[in-house]
């Protein structure tokens, strides 16, 4: 029967992943599709009762307890928790436990920390054991690793006997220093903190424990009975004692009420110093939990939200190149459409050739997908294990695809080009971005008419916009008087922008709107950028040797001066109109060009740039005897090197966050 079929591919999955997940700390697919398959076969159970059983993944609480470690019996299970992923369900559960209780109770709503549950027992207020959850009835003795953790007391304020739950986690910044340090090893890197986490206790000399930096959030005490009446009162109550308690838990009593809540974290998640994987919602009061009661896997009375998941696993349908407008050939994959953080994602980039080799990536591999920064789509990596053989090499072309010609890989590059200047593909791309908003902006020449003007043959090279006529536009589909009047003012009012516009708009590989401002407002005129020498152009602060190369070999061709020629003839401006930049001479900055290298850890270099400009800095990508100020974070490399043998400053992490925080 092929249900029974399904459902035993199922079980043999979630158990490798649960094996993996649970036993090895070393998962090798992302939460989410653990969750799916989860998802599917607890369907598939309700659905058919008579393929349930007893020893169903759907059943069991985590993993077995690794044998190096003793045994503990937990005197009460240590559960999971059934999960809710909408709104709807989780308005479903509210009405469920108002439904059961005959009416609404009050709720706590808290982070769902992404650690290591853990049992922690006291007697006379001293700490005597601490385990792992195991398999919900046995865990592994591992006091000797948590007593490293400082935010578990080994003694309370009070010398009271029972035992508390809570996660112990590892903060974000102790994972990256952790990861960190293994790359620089060649060690292998943990997937995520809990997995670093769980690893990091379950190792049997606590030296490595004490090492990694792990803090622990209590959010449970077993059979307090006598001591409180309800969870929050729980949560205070160990915190008077001295346990850690985040302070993020409120209460609430309806649905509304938590789904505010679960909003308010889908937001502030990223700034928190640790990880959340969702948010915990229980029944405050412990007689209506008594009430409610459990399944064989987690209580009634408690409900995880999970949070969209980051990262998803889907297939390579196919690959597709295209030809961008400096004629790198770009090689994007397509996916079976899927929903990642809260979108659907069918498209990421593969960058280059080297990308793909390096990550092994075949047409039809099952590959784990993230959205990188929060909004672009990347592949994180194949699922080597869950090839099936009909995978297909992805080749890269050789020749163009847009118009045939031979594909050039230079020395060192990673990028494929077509070094063809006649290439329809480049010739369009290059006019998208001539009229873009940040380029000349031209109002009215959105992508879908740039291409019909290409297509058409009105358009060739960009100086053909400004040659424009009304005939020929009112003979284009869907262009009325009205759209080709308009249109005929937004190229007209073009012609007035100012240079720096002009030799952004040129589309010169390398040279974006900063740097185009910068040399627009030194060399003020076209006739003088195009005649200047890689010396001239890299005396400007912030220019470095690559761009200045590339300006000068662009200038070198005869279609690029020839184009100019006709944008002048066409009368577009080519010198500089905007004012120059005033300095604020009292900013604490001012005048000083600095120079970011490295890996910073409070802040991105871009942040910290940007921090710097505002007090005057002006900061840029390259060293030379211009450099007043070097901020070198971790693994600065060759930057430093230059800026010490010139006898620059240069400032660690450190000096650069006491320097931001005195002008605070
Ligand atoms: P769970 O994450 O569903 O929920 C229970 C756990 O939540 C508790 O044990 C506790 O550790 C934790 N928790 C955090 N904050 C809490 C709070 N405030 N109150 C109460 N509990 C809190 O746990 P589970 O049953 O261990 O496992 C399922 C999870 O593990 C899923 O997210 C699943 O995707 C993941 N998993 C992944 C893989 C994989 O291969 N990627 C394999 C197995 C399990």
């Amino acid at each position: 029967m092929e249900m029974a079929e399904r459902v035993e591919a199922l079980r043999k999955k979630l158990n490798q992943y649960g094996y993996e997940y649970y036993v090895l700390d070393q998962p090798s697919v992302p939460d989410s599709e653990y969750d799916r398959l989860m998802n599917e076969l607890i369907d598939i159970e309700t659905d058919y009762p008579e393929l349930r059983s007893p020893d169903s993944p759907t059943q069991r609480v985590g993993g077995a307890p690794l044998d190096a470690f003793v045994k503990v019996t937990h005197d009460t299970p240590m559960l999971s928790l059934g999960n809710v992923f909408s709104k709807g369900e989780l308005v479903e559960w509210v009405e469920r436990i108002e439904k059961d209780l005959g009416y609404s109770p009050l709720f706590v709503a808290e982070l769902k920390f992404d650690g290591l549950a853990v049992s922690l027992k006291y007697e006379d207020g001293r700490l005597v054991r601490g385990a792992t959850r195991g398999d919900g009835t046995t865990g592994e003795d591992i006091t000797q690793n948590l007593k490293t953790i400082h935010s578990i007391p080994l003694r309370l304020n009070e010398d009271v006997t029972f035992e508390v739950r809570g996660e112990a986690y590892m903060p974000k910044r102790s994972f990256e220093h952790l990861n960190d340090e293994r790359e620089r090893l060649g060690e292998p890197l943990f997937a995520n903190p809990r997995n670093a986490a769980a690893g990091s206790l379950r190792q049997l000399d606590s030296k490595i424990a004490a090492s990694r930096n792990l803090a622990f959030f209590a959010y449970g005490l077993v059979s307090p009975d006598d001591l409180v009446a309800s969870h929050d009162e729980a949560l205070a109550y160990l915190e008077r004692l001295g346990i850690a308690v985040s302070q993020a838990y409120t209460t609430c009593h309806t649905a509304d009420e938590l789904w505010d809540y679960i909003e308010t974290y889908v937001t502030k998640r990223s700034e928190l110093p640790y990880e959340i994987d969702g948010i915990v919602i229980k029944v405050a009061a412990y007689e209506e939990q008594e009430q409610l009661g459990f399944t064989a896997k987690s209580p009634r009375w408690a409900v995880a939200y999970k949070f969209p998941a980051e990262e998803v696993v889907t297939t390579i349908e196919d690959v597709d190149f295209s030809v961008g407008r400096t004629g790198k050939v770009t090689p994007r994959a397509r996916f079976a459409p899927v929903s990642v953080a809260g979108s659907t994602v069918t498209y990421a980039t593969l960058h280059n050739e080297d990308f793909i080799k390096e990550k092994d990536l075949h047409v039809f591999d099952r590959v784990i997908i993230k959205k990188a920064g929060d909004v672009i789509p990347a592949v994180v990596s194949a699922i080597v294990s869950e090839r099936t053989g009909n995978e297909q090499e992805i080749v890269f072309p050789t020749h163009c695809p847009a118009c045939d010609s031979e594909l050039v890989r230079l020395e060192g590059e990673a990028d494929h080009r077509c070094v063809n200047p006649e290439c329809p593909a480049q010739l369009l791309e290059g006019l998208i971005h001539f009229v873009s908003r940040p380029a000349m902006n031209i109002d009215g020449l959105g992508e879908k008419v740039i291409t019909q003007l290409h297509e058409t043959g009105l358009v060739h090279n960009v100086a053909d916009l400004y040659r424009l006529d009304r005939e020929a536009l009112l003979a284009l589909e869907r262009m009325g008087e009205t759209s080709v009047t308009n249109l005929l003012a937004a190229i007209d009012a073009s012609r007035q922008n100012s240079l720096e516009r002009v030799l952004f708009a040129l589309g010169i590989r390398l040279v974006g709107q900063k740097a185009a401002t910068l040399i627009a407002e030194q060399f003020e005129s076209m006739e003088r950028i195009m005649t200047a020498s890689v010396e001239d152009l890299t005396a400007i602060d912030g220019i470095g040797t690559k761009m200045a190369e590339s300006i000068t070999l662009y200038f070198e061709k005869p279609e690029a001066r020839d184009l100019v020629a006709e944008l002048a003839e066409a009368g577009v401006n080519l010198t500089f109109k905007g004012t120059k930049r005033p300095i604020d001479t009292d900013a604490p900055l001012a005048g000083k060009t600095v120079v970011l290298t490295g890996k910073l850890h409070e802040m991105t270099r871009g942040e910290a740039g940007k921090k710097l400009e505002l007090l005057g800095a002006s900061v840029t990508g390259s060293v030379s005897k211009n450099t007043d100020l070097l901020v070198a974070g971790e693994k600065a490399g060759s930057k430093l090197t230059k800026a010490e043998s010139l006898g620059i400053e240069v400032w660690d992490e450190a000096a650069l966050l006491s320097f931001l925080a005195e002008q605070e």
